[in-house]
């Protein structure tokens, strides 16, 4: 079967293994179903994910001028303290940035090759977890927008990694910590403004991925300089995608790009 379509994020169902679907204009692939297959990939050109233009792709799936101009590309995505629709402070676009910024959002550790903390809107709970990757992960604190989530993350990144290794997370490398004492801990160092939307009580939540064997030295596969791989499917964590050979393709570094896949 040969499929073709511009890469996004694997979209994810929560179950036991995690469900991966890669949904391209014209087909929808369940990737767990493809493990233990032969993927052929072949780099065909790019599409910008907000103009669609074969333009090279810059960063989070954009083309350079979309980068630099579009609010869903904005430096408070990345870095959330910077969030300024709770003011009424416009920094691309005020009613994009009211409906994305003023809405619950979660302060998390998860652990995926160290424990971490993060922030994400309440509705990528889960699925930001599974994105990266994370065998357990905890709710902190739930504060109705962007700003208090960000101030939470950096008042902790004093006292947690706010960063994780891909290549550990891959190697399965792991240990199982107790993140209920971790949240325990921290508590103490929320700021004030964020202290009264602290979760009273909250268990870890496990996450199972789909891996029949784990590379034990991962290299990155780029696609764009390689113009084709080959190779057999035997696992899919975070947005990795595992082959045999020990290579290791990210789905999500690599949006925007248009390739074709043939399986056998
Ligand atoms: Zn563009």
């Amino acid at each position: 079967m040969l499929y073709q379509g511009v890469l996004t994020k694997m979209e994810t169902e929560f179950s036991q293994p995690i469900q991966y679907y890669l949904v391209f204009d014209s087909d929808f692939l369940n990737m767990n179903q493809l493990l233990g297959k032969t993927l052929q990939m072949k780099f065909v050109g790019y599409q910008c994910l907000n103009c669609g233009l074969n333009k090279e792709i810059y960063r989070q799936g954009f083309c350079k001028s979309c980068f630099f101009d579009i609010p869903q590309a904005a430096d408070w995505i990345m870095r959330p303290e910077l969030s300024t629709a709770h003011l009424d402070k416009e920094d691309r676009d005020l009613e994009y940035e009211k409906k994305v910024q003023l809405q619950p959002h979660i302060v998390y550790l998860a652990n995926s090759s160290n424990v971490k903390v993060g922030v994400t809107r309440k509705s990528q709970v889960p699925t930001r977890w599974i994105d990266q990757g994370a065998h357990e992960a905890i709710e902190i604190v739930e504060v109705p927008n962007r700003y208090l989530a960000g101030i939470t993350e950096v008042a902790l990144k004093e006292f947690v990694a706010d960063k994780t290794n891909w290549r550990t997370m891959l190697k399965n490398d792991i240990a199982d910590e107790d993140l209920v004492a971790w949240r325990e801990r921290l508590k103490t160092h929320i700021p004030e403004e964020a202290k009264d939307y602290y979760i009273e009580s909250n268990t870890e939540t496990n996450i199972d991925f789909p891996v029949l064997q784990y590379p034990e030295k991962p290299k990155s596969l780029n696609i764009k300089k390689e113009g084709s791989y080959t190779g057999k499917l035997v696992g899919i964590k975070g947005q990795y995608l595992i082959f045999e050979d020990q290579r290791v393709f990210n789905i999500r570094s690599n949006e925007g790009l248009i390739v074709q896949i043939e399986i056998s």
